[in-house]
């Protein structure tokens, strides 16, 4: 039989865990809560223990598999398989997580960083077609990224290459502050609260009649991302100049990235990724503006096709065998 691969995705609310074949066919999958009480001391040992349930129930033994790849949150040091700093985990001290994970399951274990294992998964099945460079962009509650180069996963000096939501892209005055502590981030203005901060913002002086502009004055409706791209869709003048200034930031940021490493592919994905169209077609129209010909000719920006998938698919690459 073919030996197969095991992902696991580590959030901060659950681990998403599969199996899956060498092609990248998930065969199973499920999920355990990450429990992060006890500064977070049980996460590793209840995702241990779930999989080794899971192989009894299914009658498989350890040779059925290559290992585990794992994506998680935080600092990862890639010589001693630590990981520190992942505070939605509540792991603020050093962890021991790959050790620990092979000592609980007999499995070799590799980890890799959240934002990074998702660019993977979606360059090994999802809309990067296997190409060997793509830029992964996610649009959640943040704005991370991972730059998958020459086909491998480019990691920096310290973990932080890709990090594309610290982009300095905004340098006026107003500026907004971001959690990094600089201002002016991509992050602040085109991650899910950013889109709303900039609604708010732009709806004070803005004029004409607009929907999205009463929802925010009148307080009826939660103001979230969503509402925007619905409204922008209804041709709301407020939204729809809303979604064009964060889509000329993310443009500027995508644009840095394609004249810097001139991937095949960009892929944008996270939650706010489900505008589709509405959100690639501006980005694109700015972005092209904003490269040289050559890349213009040759990189292309698309919306990811794997949802929440990509992170268990990224995962489990890690732990298949180099050619
Ligand atoms: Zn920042």
């Amino acid at each position: 039989m073919e030996k197969k691969l095991i992902g696991v995705d580590l959030g901060g609310t659950t681990a998403k865990i599969a199996i899956l074949t060498t092609n990248g066919k998930i065969e199973e999958k499920w999920s355990v809560e990450t429990d992060s009480s006890d500064e977070g001391s049980h996460i590793v040992r209840n995702i241990g223990d779930s999989i080794n349930q899971k192989l009894t129930d299914l009658q498989l033994d350890n040779n059925t598999f290559y290992g585990i790849g794992m994506g998680t949150p935080g600092t990862i040091n890639y010589e001693t398989g630590t990981v520190k700093g992942a505070y939605n985990l509540n792991w603020a001290k050093e962890q021991n997580v790959a050790t620990d994970l092979k000592s609980i399951t007999g499995l070799d274990v590799h980890l890799d960083n959240d934002a990074n294992i998702a660019a993977v998964g979606e360059r090994w099945q999802g809309a990067g077609e296997g190409s060997a460079n793509v830029f992964f962009v996610t649009l959640g509650t943040g704005v991370g990224g991972g730059i998958f180069a020459e086909g491998k996963i480019l990691h920096g000096v310290k973990g932080a290459a890709g990090e594309i939501g610290h982009i300095t892209v905004d340098t006026s005055k107003e500026a907004y502050d971001c959690t990094c502590g600089k201002k002016g981030c991509l992050e602040t203005i085109a991650s899910a609260t950013g889109i709303v901060r900039v609604a708010k913002d732009l709806a004070k002086s803005f004029e004409p009649n607009s929907k999205l502009k009463d929802a925010i004055q009148q307080g009826t409706e939660e103001i979230t991302s969503k509402l925007i791209f619905d409204l922008a869709a209804e041709k709301d003048e407020l939204a729809k100049k809303v979604v064009d200034h964060i889509c000329f930031y993310l443009g500027l940021a995508c644009s840095h990235i394609g004249n810097m490493l001139n991937p095949e592919k960009i892929i944008i994905g996270g939650g706010v990724s489900a505008a589709g169209d509405a959100l690639l077609k501006p980005i694109q129209n700015y972005f092209e503006g904003m490269v040289f010909p050559a890349v213009r000719e040759s990189t292309s920006i698309s919306i990811a096709t794997l949802g929440n998938d990509a992170g268990v698919l990224g995962a489990a690459w890690l732990a298949l065998p180099s050619e």
